[in-house]
Protein backbone atom coordinates (compact mmCIF):
# COMPACT_ATOMS: atom_id res chain seq x y z
CA UNK A 1 0.00 0.00 0.00
CA UNK A 2 1.45 3.23 -1.11
CA UNK A 3 -0.12 6.65 0.03
CA UNK A 4 1.43 9.37 -1.84
CA UNK A 5 1.43 13.42 -0.25
CA UNK A 6 0.24 15.62 -2.89
CA UNK A 7 1.82 19.54 -2.51
CA UNK A 8 -0.46 21.85 -4.26
CA UNK A 9 1.98 25.32 -5.71
CA UNK A 10 -0.63 28.38 -6.31
CA UNK A 11 1.51 30.53 -8.04
CA UNK A 12 -1.66 32.46 -9.60
CA UNK A 13 -3.91 32.84 -6.55
CA UNK A 14 -6.41 30.70 -7.85
CA UNK A 15 -7.76 28.78 -4.62
CA UNK A 16 -8.02 32.94 -3.39
CA UNK A 17 -9.62 34.22 -6.06
CA UNK A 18 -11.98 31.42 -6.85
CA UNK A 19 -10.64 30.71 -10.21
CA UNK A 20 -9.63 27.07 -8.94
CA UNK A 21 -12.28 24.42 -7.24
CA UNK A 22 -11.69 24.25 -3.49
CA UNK A 23 -8.78 22.02 -2.88
CA UNK A 24 -11.66 19.19 -1.18
CA UNK A 25 -13.31 19.12 -4.61
CA UNK A 26 -10.20 18.42 -6.61
CA UNK A 27 -9.01 16.16 -3.71
CA UNK A 28 -11.87 14.16 -3.84
CA UNK A 29 -12.09 13.86 -7.78
CA UNK A 30 -8.22 12.52 -7.53
CA UNK A 31 -9.43 9.99 -5.20
CA UNK A 32 -12.20 9.11 -6.95
CA UNK A 33 -10.38 8.14 -9.89
CA UNK A 34 -6.94 6.96 -8.90
CA UNK A 35 -7.37 5.30 -5.21
CA UNK A 36 -7.31 2.03 -5.12
CA UNK A 37 -8.51 0.43 -2.14
CA UNK A 38 -5.95 -1.33 -0.23
CA UNK A 39 -3.08 -0.78 -2.70
CA UNK A 40 -2.94 3.38 -4.09
CA UNK A 41 -4.10 6.70 -1.65
CA UNK A 42 -3.34 10.00 -1.32
CA UNK A 43 -2.77 12.33 1.79
CA UNK A 44 -4.79 16.03 1.93
CA UNK A 45 -2.89 18.26 -0.29
CA UNK A 46 -0.85 20.83 1.56
CA UNK A 47 -0.69 24.31 -0.30
CA UNK A 48 2.28 26.25 -1.46
CA UNK A 49 2.02 29.30 -2.36
CA UNK A 50 4.64 32.33 -4.02
CA UNK A 51 4.38 35.59 -5.29
CA UNK A 52 4.88 34.98 -8.97
CA UNK A 53 3.41 38.38 -11.16
CA UNK A 54 4.66 37.10 -15.07
CA UNK A 55 1.81 36.41 -17.08
CA UNK A 56 3.94 32.78 -18.37
CA UNK A 57 5.75 30.49 -16.95
CA UNK A 58 8.91 28.18 -18.50
CA UNK A 59 9.60 24.56 -18.39
CA UNK A 60 12.53 26.01 -16.13
CA UNK A 61 10.69 27.68 -13.47
CA UNK A 62 8.08 25.02 -13.23
CA UNK A 63 11.04 22.77 -12.26
CA UNK A 64 12.24 25.56 -10.06
CA UNK A 65 9.06 24.86 -8.07
CA UNK A 66 8.97 21.56 -8.14
CA UNK A 67 12.53 21.45 -6.60
CA UNK A 68 11.45 24.04 -4.09
CA UNK A 69 7.78 22.21 -2.90
CA UNK A 70 9.00 18.49 -3.28
CA UNK A 71 11.99 16.49 -1.02
CA UNK A 72 11.61 13.17 -2.48
CA UNK A 73 14.87 10.81 -1.36
CA UNK A 74 15.44 7.82 -3.28
CA UNK A 75 11.68 7.19 -4.17
CA UNK A 76 8.96 9.26 -5.34
CA UNK A 77 6.67 9.48 -2.49
CA UNK A 78 5.21 13.22 -3.30
CA UNK A 79 3.36 14.30 -6.03
CA UNK A 80 3.36 17.94 -7.04
CA UNK A 81 0.46 19.77 -8.88
CA UNK A 82 1.58 23.18 -9.89
CA UNK A 83 -1.65 25.78 -10.40
CA UNK A 84 0.64 28.32 -13.01
CA UNK A 85 0.60 30.88 -15.46
CA UNK A 86 -0.28 30.33 -19.21
CA UNK A 87 2.68 28.24 -20.60
CA UNK A 88 5.49 30.30 -21.97
CA UNK A 89 6.16 27.62 -24.85
CA UNK A 90 2.60 26.66 -26.12
CA UNK A 91 -0.07 30.03 -24.50
CA UNK A 92 -3.27 27.33 -25.62
CA UNK A 93 -2.05 24.23 -23.25
CA UNK A 94 -3.82 23.88 -20.68
CA UNK A 95 -2.20 21.06 -18.43
CA UNK A 96 0.92 19.53 -19.30
CA UNK A 97 2.98 16.76 -17.48
CA UNK A 98 6.56 19.08 -18.13
CA UNK A 99 8.21 16.82 -15.81
CA UNK A 100 8.60 13.81 -18.24
CA UNK A 101 12.33 12.84 -17.38
CA UNK A 102 15.11 13.70 -14.47
CA UNK A 103 15.73 16.77 -15.83
CA UNK A 104 15.96 19.71 -14.36
CA UNK A 105 15.07 17.93 -10.95
CA UNK A 106 15.15 14.79 -8.99
CA UNK A 107 12.80 12.14 -10.90
CA UNK A 108 10.86 11.52 -13.61
CA UNK A 109 7.06 12.15 -13.50
CA UNK A 110 6.63 14.07 -10.03
CA UNK A 111 5.00 16.90 -11.16
CA UNK A 112 2.36 18.54 -13.41
CA UNK A 113 0.91 21.81 -14.50
CA UNK A 114 -1.90 23.01 -14.71
CA UNK A 115 -2.72 26.78 -16.12
CA UNK A 116 -5.15 28.73 -15.24
CA UNK A 117 -5.53 31.69 -16.68
CA UNK A 118 -5.70 29.55 -19.95
CA UNK A 119 -8.44 27.17 -19.30
CA UNK A 120 -10.10 30.44 -17.31
CA UNK A 121 -9.65 32.60 -20.84
CA UNK A 122 -10.90 28.96 -22.88
CA UNK A 123 -14.21 29.18 -20.84
CA UNK A 124 -14.36 32.71 -21.39
CA UNK A 125 -14.48 32.58 -24.76
CA UNK A 126 -16.67 29.95 -25.52
CA UNK A 127 -19.19 30.80 -23.02
CA UNK A 128 -18.99 34.63 -24.83
CA UNK A 129 -21.46 33.23 -27.75
CA UNK A 130 -23.74 32.01 -24.94
CA UNK A 131 -26.41 34.76 -23.84
CA UNK A 132 -29.40 34.91 -21.26
CA UNK A 133 -29.01 35.64 -17.82
CA UNK A 134 -27.76 32.29 -16.95
CA UNK A 135 -24.51 32.88 -18.96
CA UNK A 136 -22.23 33.60 -15.17
CA UNK A 137 -23.17 30.67 -14.13
CA UNK A 138 -22.94 28.55 -16.55
CA UNK A 139 -19.67 29.74 -17.14
CA UNK A 140 -18.45 29.38 -13.59
CA UNK A 141 -20.00 25.64 -13.62
CA UNK A 142 -17.72 24.52 -16.95
CA UNK A 143 -14.35 26.58 -15.73
CA UNK A 144 -14.85 24.61 -12.32
CA UNK A 145 -15.23 20.92 -14.06
CA UNK A 146 -12.93 21.69 -16.92
CA UNK A 147 -10.04 22.81 -14.05
CA UNK A 148 -11.22 19.11 -12.30
CA UNK A 149 -10.66 17.21 -14.92
CA UNK A 150 -6.92 18.85 -16.68
CA UNK A 151 -5.85 17.92 -12.78
CA UNK A 152 -7.08 14.47 -13.01
CA UNK A 153 -5.97 14.41 -16.97
CA UNK A 154 -2.60 15.71 -15.69
CA UNK A 155 -2.39 13.24 -12.31
CA UNK A 156 -2.84 10.36 -15.11
CA UNK A 157 0.21 11.11 -16.79
CA UNK A 158 2.06 10.82 -13.85
CA UNK A 159 1.40 7.11 -13.44
CA UNK A 160 2.67 6.77 -17.64
CA UNK A 161 -1.36 6.49 -18.59
CA UNK A 162 -1.76 7.82 -22.13
CA UNK A 163 -4.79 9.42 -24.28
CA UNK A 164 -7.69 7.50 -24.86
CA UNK A 165 -9.97 7.60 -28.13
CA UNK A 166 -13.27 6.63 -25.71
CA UNK A 167 -14.31 9.50 -24.07
CA UNK A 168 -12.93 9.23 -20.23
CA UNK A 169 -10.13 11.62 -17.89
CA UNK A 170 -7.62 10.55 -20.03
CA UNK A 171 -8.90 11.50 -23.46
CA UNK A 172 -8.69 14.68 -24.99
CA UNK A 173 -11.04 16.80 -24.13
CA UNK A 174 -11.63 20.29 -26.32
CA UNK A 175 -14.04 18.37 -28.62
CA UNK A 176 -17.12 18.79 -26.56
CA UNK A 177 -15.94 22.32 -25.11
CA UNK A 178 -15.57 24.04 -28.45
CA UNK A 179 -19.24 23.54 -29.32
CA UNK A 180 -20.67 24.45 -26.10
CA UNK A 181 -23.95 26.57 -26.59
CA UNK A 182 -26.93 27.10 -24.61
CA UNK A 183 -29.47 25.04 -26.12
CA UNK A 184 -27.46 21.58 -25.24
CA UNK A 185 -25.21 22.65 -22.52
CA UNK A 186 -26.74 20.10 -20.32
CA UNK A 187 -26.22 16.99 -21.94
CA UNK A 188 -23.13 18.00 -23.47
CA UNK A 189 -21.96 19.10 -20.33
CA UNK A 190 -23.32 16.32 -17.90
CA UNK A 191 -21.32 13.98 -20.89
CA UNK A 192 -17.99 16.01 -20.18
CA UNK A 193 -18.27 15.45 -16.27
CA UNK A 194 -19.59 11.90 -16.34
CA UNK A 195 -16.62 11.39 -19.01
CA UNK A 196 -14.26 12.94 -16.02
CA UNK A 197 -15.16 10.39 -13.40
CA UNK A 198 -13.58 7.85 -15.92
CA UNK A 199 -10.91 5.82 -16.26
CA UNK A 200 -10.97 2.99 -18.77
CA UNK A 201 -10.60 -0.22 -17.32
CA UNK A 202 -6.84 -0.92 -18.21
CA UNK A 203 -5.61 2.05 -17.17
CA UNK A 204 -7.52 0.79 -13.22
CA UNK A 205 -5.53 -2.19 -13.97
CA UNK A 206 -2.60 -1.18 -14.50
CA UNK A 207 -3.03 0.99 -11.44
CA UNK A 208 -3.80 -1.77 -9.35
CA UNK A 209 -1.39 -4.24 -11.18
CA UNK A 210 1.62 -1.63 -10.46
CA UNK A 211 0.49 -1.47 -6.75
CA UNK A 212 0.18 -5.02 -5.69
CA UNK A 213 2.63 -6.86 -3.26
CA UNK A 214 4.63 -8.92 -4.45
CA UNK A 215 4.77 -6.76 -7.08
CA UNK A 216 4.53 -7.70 -11.08
CA UNK A 217 8.05 -6.63 -12.01
CA UNK A 218 8.03 -6.12 -15.52
CA UNK A 219 6.06 -2.67 -15.74
CA UNK A 220 5.71 -1.57 -12.80
CA UNK A 221 8.62 1.31 -13.40
CA UNK A 222 6.69 2.67 -16.16
CA UNK A 223 3.72 3.63 -13.95
CA UNK A 224 5.24 4.31 -10.54
CA UNK A 225 6.25 7.99 -10.40
CA UNK A 226 9.37 9.29 -10.18
CA UNK A 227 11.27 5.25 -12.11
CA UNK A 228 10.95 5.66 -15.93
CA UNK A 229 10.30 8.69 -17.80
CA UNK A 230 7.16 9.41 -19.13
CA UNK A 231 6.90 7.61 -22.62
CA UNK A 232 3.58 8.87 -24.57
CA UNK A 233 1.63 7.39 -22.34
CA UNK A 234 0.35 3.93 -22.19
CA UNK A 235 -2.82 2.94 -24.02
CA UNK A 236 -5.86 1.17 -22.53
CA UNK A 237 -4.75 -2.37 -23.55
CA UNK A 238 -1.33 -1.71 -21.96
CA UNK A 239 0.72 -0.93 -24.71
CA UNK A 240 3.10 2.38 -25.71
CA UNK A 241 1.45 4.64 -27.98
CA UNK A 242 2.66 4.49 -31.47
CA UNK A 243 5.36 6.94 -32.06
CA UNK A 244 7.97 6.10 -29.45
CA UNK A 245 9.64 3.52 -31.47
CA UNK A 246 9.80 1.31 -27.80
CA UNK A 247 8.07 -1.68 -25.58
CA UNK A 248 7.13 -0.45 -22.27
CA UNK A 249 10.08 -1.98 -21.64
CA UNK A 250 11.68 1.27 -23.06
CA UNK A 251 13.25 -1.25 -25.54
CA UNK A 252 13.91 -0.75 -29.52
CA UNK A 253 12.38 -3.76 -30.49
CA UNK A 254 9.77 -5.97 -32.55
CA UNK A 255 6.28 -5.08 -32.43
CA UNK A 256 5.23 -8.40 -30.90
CA UNK A 257 6.70 -7.15 -27.32
CA UNK A 258 4.70 -4.24 -27.40
CA UNK A 259 2.16 -6.35 -25.85
CA UNK A 260 1.55 -5.98 -22.34
CA UNK A 261 -1.12 -8.74 -21.19
CA UNK A 262 -3.26 -7.74 -18.20
CA UNK A 263 -4.44 -10.13 -15.80
CA UNK A 264 -7.94 -10.27 -14.00
CA UNK A 265 -6.35 -11.70 -11.86
CA UNK A 266 -4.25 -9.46 -8.84
CA UNK A 267 -2.18 -12.23 -6.95
CA UNK A 268 0.76 -12.46 -9.00
CA UNK A 269 0.13 -15.93 -9.36
CA UNK A 270 0.12 -16.10 -12.85
CA UNK A 271 3.15 -14.18 -13.74
CA UNK A 272 5.33 -15.56 -12.04
ZN1 LIG B 1 -2.75 14.56 -22.02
Amino acid sequence: MIKYKLVFVDLVKGFETGICPPVIEIYSQIRELFHIPGYLDFAFPSIETADYTDLTISTGHLDFYVSEALNNQGSVRSLCIIFAPAFANDPETLGYLFDQTSNGNGFPREAVAVFLPTINSFVSRVAARLTGSSRQTIQETVRKEMVLRTVCHEFGHLFNLGHDLDFNVMSQDRILLDKLDSFDVSERFQNYKSASRQLCNGHRKMLENAYVDPPFTEWIPWIHPGKQPFINGLSCEGTALTGTGRNIIGEEISQDRLKITLSPNRTGADFK
